[in-house]
């Protein structure tokens, strides 16, 4: 007998977030469809660093981070930019990200950051013993490198993780190169979160999630879902192109895609995307032994089964700009600076961060549709909250009772 307390979910979006929620669904015996127009862990969770990264608490809504946009933009060589034909279409979000970046906003951020990530490594631990992860996930901690004309930034953060009860153990520039000799001596200091991992192949990853999500009966649908409905009590439609479908409730992860459909629903939300680039310089991942991140730079570069990827840059752009060939430049020089004997990259791909303007993600409810669960907007650090999201939504669907506080994920607090 059952005792699931929902009969029947359909999941919009196959990336890391929506394979987790549906596998945690499937796991419950709750009958459930995922839908995506591509291949499941195609988008953001493709081409991301890769990084597992729990102690990433501190996000981009900051006082500090504020007053150096001005200087960022400036100068071509910086680690943020601008499409200029598409800043009229993020009004809304710069205006609320202006007010989310005060210091209690910012600490705000942190703490409700730090609740989720916290549980983030137990919850892919779980779901990752059920799968072959060899060659796929590498447990040799993370570390970040820095000069030492950010240092007030620096302090910063390392005060916030510390408050927080992060472990972090900070290095001098001889320790970073006993870890990673290849290294160029072009940093002062860093830290290593040793307890972090990374993934060889986050796609690789997503794949065989889903491959276990179909192993527990999940199913999937390949197709672009153009509209989501509650149109009864206890029953939601999809529709796609050629057919509708339904459910007694519906998840919407799509990512920076999200937006698309919660317009559509009539809902405010003022999620938009921080693009981001990659490049691979193949056969080189053997010149670094984990992620390293310059973060005077906004770059890092993991080693991965594809080569080593350079990974980076914030591009305020929106979703249909072209790719910009001076972000890619950007990213192969910033590379070269810490690994000068690397020869040409291959692969140049740009990707959709999936950021809401207070660096929350929203999880939870719909406001208009309480059968229609929101599951988007986890920008730098999707990958990382992929598992815990999926056993939080998957919660909040069978009416599982919770200790953590869900109230400062709700989309309320745009409305
Ligand atoms: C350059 C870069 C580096 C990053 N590095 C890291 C990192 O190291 N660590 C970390 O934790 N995070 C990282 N991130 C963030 C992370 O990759 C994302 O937050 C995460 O992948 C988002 O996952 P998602 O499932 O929400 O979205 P996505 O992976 O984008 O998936 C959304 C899915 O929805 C589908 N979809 C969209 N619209 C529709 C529709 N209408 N119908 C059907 N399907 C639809 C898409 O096809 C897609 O498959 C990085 C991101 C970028 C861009």
């Amino acid at each position: 007998m059952t005792n699931y307390k929902c009969s029947s979910v359909g999941v919009i979006g196959a990336g890391i977030q929506g394979v987790c929620i549906g596998l945690q669904l499937a796991k419950k015996g709750i009958p459930v469809t995922i839908f995506d127009k591509k291949d499941p862990g195609s988008m953001s969770s493709y081409g991301n660093a890769g990084h597992f990264s729990p102690y990433a608490v501190v996000q981009l809504n900051r006082p500090d981070v504020i007053s150096d946009v001005p200087k960022m933009l400036l100068s071509s060589y910086g680690p943020l930019a601008l499409k200029w034909n598409y800043i009229p279409k993020m009004i809304p979000w710069i205006f609320h990200y202006l007010k989310s970046s005060t210091s209690k906003s910012m600490m705000h951020t942190a703490k409700y950051m730090h609740q989720i990530l916290d549980l983030s490594l137990n919850a892919y631990d779980e779901i990752l013993e059920e799968i072959d992860t060899t060659n796929l996930v590498e447990r040799k901690g993370i570390i970040y490198i820095w000069t030492n004309k950010n240092l007030k930034s620096r302090n910063l953060e390392i005060k916030i993780r510390n408050q927080l009860g992060i472990k972090q153990k900070l290095l001098s520039q001889k320790e970073i190169l006993d870890l990673e000799p290849n290294l160029n001596p072009v940093f002062d200091g860093g830290v290593i979160y040793d307890y972090a991992y990374h993934a060889r192949d986050p796609k690789g990853i997503t794949k065989k999630l889903f491959e276990l999500f179909i192993k527990y009966g999940g199913k999937f649908n390949k197709n672009e879902v153009i509209e989501i409905e509650q149109n009864k009590v206890n029953q939601t439609l999809v529709k796609t192109h050629s057919s509708n479908y339904n459910f007694e409730k519906i998840v919407l992860a799509c990512g920076a895609f999200s937006k698309k459909l919660t317009d559509k629903l009539g809902e405010k939300i003022p999620l938009d995307t921080e693009r981001g680039y990659h490049i691979h310089y193949k056969k080189m991942d053997h010149l670094l032994k984990r992620p390293v991140i310059f973060l005077d730079r906004g770059f890092g570069m993991t080693p991965m089964n594809q080569g080593l990827r350079a990974v980076g840059t914030v591009e305020l752009g929106g979703l249909d700009n072209p790719i910009s060939k001076k972000r890619i430049d950007y990213i192969d020089k910033c590379a070269k600076e810490l690994l000068p004997q690397l020869g040409d990259y291959q692969d140049e791909w740009l990707g959709f961060r999936p950021t809401l303007p207070d660096f929350l993600p929203i999880i939870g409810p719909s406001l208009k549709n309480k059968n229609i669960i929101y599951a988007f907007g986890h920008h730098h650090l999707g990958w990382t909250l992929g598992a815990i999201t999926g056993k939080i939504v998957s919660g909040i669907i069978n009416e599982e009772k919770t200790n953590l506080d869900l109230s400062p994920y709700s989309s309320a607090r745009f409305n």
